[in-house]
């Protein structure tokens, strides 16, 4: 069983023209044996499952709320987006952790909440410059995951998807390279394994974000651990995306 999956993430850049301009082609390519997950900004759901309907596309939220329901203005729940048409939600995203204050519980609480509502979370992981230039990559990328296992059950874990996506990687255009890249999703499979034994590391994928491009993604696809792409800033070009998503 493959485990590979390419994600777009349009960040808040986007607009229903652009919608109605970036789908078709992605709709046109995608098949079910290699998930191609967009996600838009949320007022743009609606619009992006029309556009993916009778396709192989599949649509992501970039954040779903920790809780269920109640007093949180401006949040959605997972079982809204669920109902707005995602399979998919991206969570932890580090503009997120590190704009908004969100913590590693806080991350996780958002993963388990997607999982109660049959949502994939696409939980997002990486060390910042400060603390990859410290060489605290290790400990950080742990301590990340290791949040996500103490609120996601062994059984779970192997419905969601990781994201390593080193801060200092992303909008820079300063990729990490495919070795060093890989290295990290070692460790990850490593504390996958540790936790929810063979079945969550063959099945959980692990993707690679941080400015990845047409020109760089064979290369990082190739290595044993890189399971696909969290796209950013590629993702708004329909052409690179095409490329990135046929490279996978
Ligand atoms: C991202 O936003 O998740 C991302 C990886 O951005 P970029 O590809 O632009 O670096």
């Amino acid at each position: 069983m493959s485990r590979k999956l390419i994600a777009a993430n349009w960040k808040m850049n986007g607009s229903l023209a652009q919608c109605r301009e970036l789908l078709p082609p992605l709709a046109s390519v995608a098949r079910d044996s290699l998930p191609l997950v967009v996600c838009p900004p949320a007022c743009y759901l609606p619009t992006v499952a029309a556009l993916a309907a009778d396709s192989a596309l599949q649509v992501g939220a970039q954040d779903a709320a920790q809780h269920d329901a109640g007093a949180y203005t401006g949040e959605m729940s997972a079982a809204m987006l669920r109902e707005l048409g995602c399979q998919y939600a991206i969570v932890g995203h580090s503009e997120r952790r590190h704009g908004l204050g969100e913590t590693d519980d806080m991350v996780a609480a958002k993963a388990a909440a997607c999982l109660r509502h049959g949502l994939t979370p696409i939980i997002c992981i990486g060390e910042t410059q400060a603390q990859y230039e410290a060489g605290q990559t290790a400990d950080v990328v742990e301590r990340q995951v290791k949040a996500v296992l103490a609120r996601v059950v062994a059984e779970d874990l192997v419905k969601t998807v990781f994201a390593y996506e080193p801060v200092w990687a992303i909008g820079t255009g300063l990729a990490a390279t495919p070795e060093q890249a890989q290295a990290v999703h070692a460790s990850i499979r490593a504390l996958l394994t540790q936790a929810g034994g063979g079945e969550a590391a063959k099945r959980v994928p692990v993707l690679y974000g941080g400015s990845v491009k047409a020109g760089n993604a064979a290369s990082l696809f190739a290595m044993p651990d890189i399971d696909g792409a969290l796209v950013g800033g590629a993702s708004l070009v329909a052409a690179e995306m095409v490329a990135i998503y046929q490279a996978g």
